[in-house]
């Protein structure tokens, strides 16, 4: 007999049922497709144990082995009750190597999507607009082990007996979109700068692995492409170009980029024509503990690589609570109709905003998420496996924030430890997970 202060009331259990009620995740696993031939084990559990894996922040597939001899594990991806096992690791390797990608990207996308659909986003950002963070980031580097997706840099390290030696370090860098929302983000899409031999020809040097910016182009269209009601990209100080802004034009989107080197336009000309004009608006932000000096110019037209007028915003932002303390300087290029519709104080929040990709998601995919862990190491089968974690971060996300109401920028400092609690109160009810969270109502 199951404890009735468990039987239908674990968090896991209430995750298996939202995700299934609401984004119908047993069809999205089933949707996911690889080209083995006669597989053993079929897909949609592949793709469902490398999910649970994730969610549950099983740090590698080793500790993963032993659950999928378990049933409780084999509930929880919905597998027959009657199947002995669903493979070794070896099995989710291999069907890794061969999975589809558009499947598994399609898995994570149908989550946002939904979501969106169902209003979840709905206010929106600052000026009632979506906003997407896009930037780089390298997960995974190695001096031994490689694939034929890895970027290659040559590396000074030091030995033990002090001497020097030129080595050559294999990485995989990543350019990635998430959504930047008031109260909680959402990982979008992700895409690999590729190595040179497999890059498209251009004007880059034959020999050279591919940029970041080149890489960040592609996915901001095919971002857009996915999801057409995000209107303004936020990105870094490598971001505020002639080339990147004219396609943020060309998608009709808007742009609020860091802008960090004074001799560069349209920053050199903002900071001319304002010379040392006292700010332009102050405003005490009591909530925050901030004091905000804004400087405001529209229509700056000396960026010659760019065809339109870009406004450029800086903000100094002060504690008054401790006069000492130096301020932080904050400038912002800002394109599109967010130029005209956000306030400068709008304009230099969603600008601070760009810190979520670094802090939700790049940082907490690592530290919690073992998203640096190499399960595979091959190119193709280590962004299936990102993907399959992104679906289950953005539906652990939605499941915090919608079901649990625990979740937000809006619920204090301590959401990551919340998180952890969470999860350890998984793991500890898919111990006792007597029968399967898929088939009940
Ligand atoms: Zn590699």
């Amino acid at each position: 007999m199951p404890g009735l202060d468990t039987f239908g009331k674990g968090r896991l259990r209430e995750l298996v049922a939202y995700g299934r009620k609401v984004f119908d995740l047993r069809k999205g696993f089933e949707s996911v497709q690889d080209s083995r031939r006669e597989p053993k084990v079929a897909t949609a559990f592949v793709a469902a144990a490398i999910f649970f894996c994730g969610l549950l922040r099983t740090r590698s597939f080793n500790a993963l082995e032993p659950k999928l001899r378990e049933k409780p594990f084999r509930r929880l991806i919905g597998a027959p009750a009657d199947s002995k096992s669903i493979g070794s690791s070896d099995t989710l390797s291999r069907a890794l190597r061969r999975i589809d990608l558009s499947t598994v990207q399609q898995l994570s996308i149908g989550i946002v999507e939904k979501a969106e659909r169902n209003k979840v986003f709905r206010e929106g950002w600052h000026g009632a607009m979506h906003a997407v963070a896009i930037d780089g980031w390298e997960p995974i580097c190695s001096y031994n082990r490689h694939c034929d997706r890895c970027l290659i840099r040559n590396v000074r390290v030091a030995q033990g007996d002090g001497t020097v030696v030129e080595m050559e370090q294999y990485y995989h860098r990543y350019v990635v979109a998430m959504l930047i929302d008031e109260r909680f983000d959402m990982a979008l899409d992700i895409e690999p700068l590729l190595p040179h031999d497999l890059r498209p020809r251009g004007a880059a040097k034959d020999d050279e692995d591919e940029g970041e910016l080149t890489a960040a182009i592609r996915l901001l269209r095919r971002v857009k492409q996915t999801y057409g009601w995000l209107q303004v990209v936020v990105a870094d100080g490598l971001y505020p170009n002639g080339p990147f802004l004219t396609v943020v034009k060309q998608l009709r989107m808007s742009a609020v980029i860091i802008a960090r080197k004074n001799g560069d336009e349209p920053l050199k000309e903002a900071l001319a024509i304002w010379g040392q004009q006292p700010p332009h608006e102050v405003f005490d932000d009591k909530k925050a503990g901030e004091r905000l000096a804004l400087w405001d110019c529209r229509e700056i037209k000396t960026l010659s690589t760019y065809d339109g007028p870009i406004r450029v915003v800086r903000a100094q932002v002060a504690d008054p609570s401790k006069p000492n303390k130096p301020t932080s300087t904050w400038c912002m290029v800002v394109t599109g109709v967010a130029a005209t519709r956000l306030s400068s104080r709008q304009v230099l929040a969603i600008g601070r905003g760009r810190w979520h990709i670094e802090n939700t998601g790049f940082h907490q995919w690592v530290t919690r998420w073992y998203f640096d862990h190499v399960f595979v190491h091959d190119g193709h089968g280590i962004l299936a496996i990102f993907w399959l974690f992104f679906a289950a971060f953005n539906l652990l996300t939605l499941f915090l924030y919608r079901q649990l109401r625990c979740y937000g920028r809006d619920r204090g400092k301590d959401v990551t430890r919340t998180i952890s609690r969470l999860i350890d109160e998984m793991n500890d009810d898919l111990a006792r997970l007597d029968h399967s969270p898929w088939d009940s109502s």
